[in-house]
């Protein structure tokens, strides 16, 4: 057996076990090995059904009967029942609110149970256990269901089953596995002294800890070997392109501070003093001829454009080198076409009185700024037409969407690329439109995504950070409110005053959690339907309301948003998906609904939207659940001072798994409970560090290379 064979080599598999391993990608003996249980059961815990008494939590092990659905008499609500029997007894179950569960196990299978032992009219039953098929039962009480009798076994792997393989299949494929030797041969990937340094177990040893534990103690060492792994490698690869980065050469940009003043002087407001120390930092960078590579996070309305405006004057204004005419070129890319319009305009505005050419690509069509014929205005020209005068230099300023990455775009002299919502955008994205010359161009990333430092230090391990941490003076903070479920008519009546004020409104329909994505944005995008439906009908019938979710194509999404900047619509329903820096000063009001379902750094992204307005905002978070503990979590958004604060609480409250675009970041669930440890991520990072300054090229490390070289491209929506 060899870690690379195909799992069909050696296991005997029916085409259901097949395709539900090839769903969850599992094809080769290697992907089973890092393929973790989420947890463990403990057959210590074990009892008879014959001793069960009131109070205790306890699993026990027994055929089901007696298995029926009803309503629970008095208040209707839907309910299973069902008995589990061993040889000692025999106890009812019952479960509330979840009748799909009887049809989930069959009347006769085997099953363990977990859960308290309750009491009603001297009956003992279950109430809501956790409930899983077995295979068979253990012999008796003490036994291990896995190992044979005698081990001293009793932890035993639960891994995440899905249609067509079961747990017990990876447990005892794991120990067929475990028994072919393979493990004897296995290398590890991480320098001894590391392992030594942070007292991490072998890959071995974690192999076998991890499928196998004898105490939870070893699980939780393995757990804690892999997690640091995958943030180790992560790091190594970006640590590996920053030092090659740093050798290559970029533009020398030089301006002197008049000059920049003579651009800044004519903002219509004074910058920031976080404005103005990223500004400094980046016209720094700029200056050494080594490529900036830097990211640029703040939240929404924090000012990033005047930031990024600020520096590609500086870019702008620089001569290609030998030349005294012509100007340095920049791409700037942004994730969709209405933001893309958006910056357009607003690089006009910045940019006009300089008397040079500004260029917008995007998939349905191309602007020109100024047009010959009105000076003042854009022009439609031909994407041919564009796309040759970015080549011949005569457009230095280039706005774009994914468009811009395009082999045909092709720049004279690009020195600079930023990328706005960079985590809209995949890494290779960025790469290729970084590379398109011999020497590279300066890179600024900008993102609002509020993201806790761990996260940080991990996913952007690449980049030099810059925090916009203060909101341009003068800003009402948005009045948020957390809405219990029978305060909501309350509400309606204010934003109806809103509305007759001539305010606009945004309702943010819940996230709605699927595994299949695909299916997921349907049903998020009928319940938008049916929810602007429902307001129409019953809430604001005297309101024009549209909607907007991210199955539309990009032309109806820009006509409605159209219409909404317009004021042609009150009211815009609309996903979540459909999220980033839109900018409609007169959206004031904002009703997000199902807000417990989201984290608090996405709901404050979500009400970032209607940050734009020198009238007063006020965001109604809706919550469906009465409980204290929900919303007091949702009361933070009224306390915290940014979105960062609010990402470290997500991080504490919620757990990794629920930090905010957990998706984009491509982390395994065991890496993101790495995320959870600072002190981890900073090992991890600082021994990435030392390896690669010592060893660049990772000459001494074969195998670390080329697991960095094979990792696996993260693509992002
Ligand atoms: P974001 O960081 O979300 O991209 P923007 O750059 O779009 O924010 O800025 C939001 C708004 O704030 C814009 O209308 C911009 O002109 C304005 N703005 C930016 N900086 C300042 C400042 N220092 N004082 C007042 N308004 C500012
Ligand atoms: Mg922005």
């Amino acid at each position: 057996m060899d870690l690379n064979d195909s799992l069909e080599e050696h296991f005997r598999l029916v085409p259901a076990q097949k395709n539900a391993l090839k769903k969850i990608g599992l094809l080769s003996v290697g992907d089973l090995l890092y393929h973790f249980p989420t947890r463990y059961g403990d057959t210590s815990a074990m009892k008879n059904v014959g001793d069960l008494a009131v109070g205790e939590v306890a699993v026990v092990f027994g055929k089901i009967s007696g298995l029926k659905t009803s309503k629970a008499f008095r208040k209707k609500i839907p309910m299973a029942e069902a008995f589990v029997e061993d040889e000692t007894g025999k106890i009812k179950i019952v479960w509330f609110h979840q009748p799909y569960l009887a049809k989930m196990i069959g009347e006769n299978s085997f099953v363990r149970i977990e859960g308290k032992v309750t009491e009603r009219r001297n009956e003992l039953y279950f109430s809501n256990p956790k409930i899983e098929n077995v295979a068979k039962l253990p012999i008796a009480v003490g036994d291990s269901l896995f190992g044979s009798a005698g081990e001293a076994h009793t932890l035993y792997p639960v891994y995440p089953e899905s249609r067509g393989i079961t747990s017990n299949w990876f447990y005892h494929a794991l120990q067929r596995v475990f028994k072919s030797g393979i493990l004897d041969d296995v290398v590890d990937p991480i320098p001894e002294e590391i392992l030594f340094r942070y007292n991490l177990p072998s890959l071995k040893s974690s192999f076998i800890f991890i499928h196998t534990p004898q105490k939870q103690n070893d699980a939780m060492g393995a757990r804690k070997r892999f997690a640091f792994q995958e943030v180790f490698f992560i790091q190594l690869g970006k640590q590996k392109e920053r030092k090659e980065q740093e050798n290559q050469q970029s533009f020398v940009i030089e301006e002197d501070e008049k000059s920049i003043e003579s651009f800044t002087s004519r903002f219509p407001f004074k910058e920031t003093t976080a404005q103005k120390k990223a500004i400094a930092t980046i016209l720094n960078d700029l200056k050494s001829g080594q490529p900036m590579s830097r990211l640029l996070e703040g939240d929404v309305g924090s000012g990033k454009t005047a930031v990024a405006a600020t520096s590609v004057y500086a870019v702008t204004s620089t001569r290609p080198k030998g030349q005294d005419f012509g100007n340095l070129q920049t791409a700037y890319m942004v994730p969709t076409e209405i933001l893309a319009k958006q910056h357009f305009q607003s690089f006009i505005k910045y940019f006009a009185y300089l008397g040079i050419n500004i260029g917008l690509i995007t998939g349905s069509g191309c602007l020109k700024f100024p047009s010959k014929i009105k000076p003042t205005e854009a022009t439609p020209i031909s994407r041919a037409q564009l796309l040759k005068w970015v080549a011949n230099g005569e457009i230095p300023i280039l706005v774009g969407t994914h468009s811009l990455i395009q082999k045909t775009v092709k720049f004279k002299n690009l020195a600079y690329v930023i990328i706005d919502e960079q985590h809209r955008f995949g890494t290779s994205q960025r790469r290729k439109l970084r590379q398109k010359d011999a020497i590279l161009p300066h890179l600024l990333s900008m993102t609002a995504t509020p993201i806790p430092r761990t996260l940080a230090l991990t996913v952007y391990g690449d980049l030099d950070l810059s925090l916009l941490d203060e909101m341009p003076a003068g800003r009402k903070p948005i009045i948020t409110e957390i809405v219990p479920p029978n305060k909501r008519e309350d509400i309606n009546e204010k934003i109806r005053i809103g509305l007759k004020e001539g305010r606009q409104l945004y309702v943010i329909c819940p996230r709605i959690n699927e595994p299949d994505p695909e299916k997921e944005q349907a049903l998020i995008a009928k319940s938008a339907k049916e929810e602007a439906k429902r307001l129409k009908k019953d809430v604001f019938p005297e309101y024009s309301i549209d909607v907007m979710h991210s199955k539309m194509t990009p032309k109806a999404k820009d006509e409605v948003m159209e219409r909404f900047e317009n004021g042609k619509t009150d009211i815009l329903v609309s996903t979540s998906v459909v999220e980033v820096g839109v900018n409609v000063p007169n959206a004031t009001m904002m009703i997000i609904e199902g807000g417990e379902r989201f984290g608090l750094a996405q709901l404050h992204q979500l009400r970032g939207r209607i940050i734009r307005s020198t009238h007063q905002a006020y965001c109604y978070v809706f919550a469906e659940s009465k409980s204290q503990k929900t919303l007091e979590r949702l009361k933070a958004l009224k306390t915290a001072k940014n979105g960062f604060e609010l990402s470290e609480l997500d991080l504490q409250l919620r757990g990794a798994g629920e930090l905010y675009g957990r998706r984009q970041w491509g982390l395994s669930d065991i890496a993101m409970e790495a995320i959870k440890n600072i002190k981890m991520v900073e090992a991890a990072r600082t021994e990435a560090r030392r390896l690669i300054s010592e060893d660049p090229e990772l000459k001494r490390y074969p195998l670390l290379h080329k697991y960095i070289a094979e990792a696996k491209e993260i693509h992002f929506e």
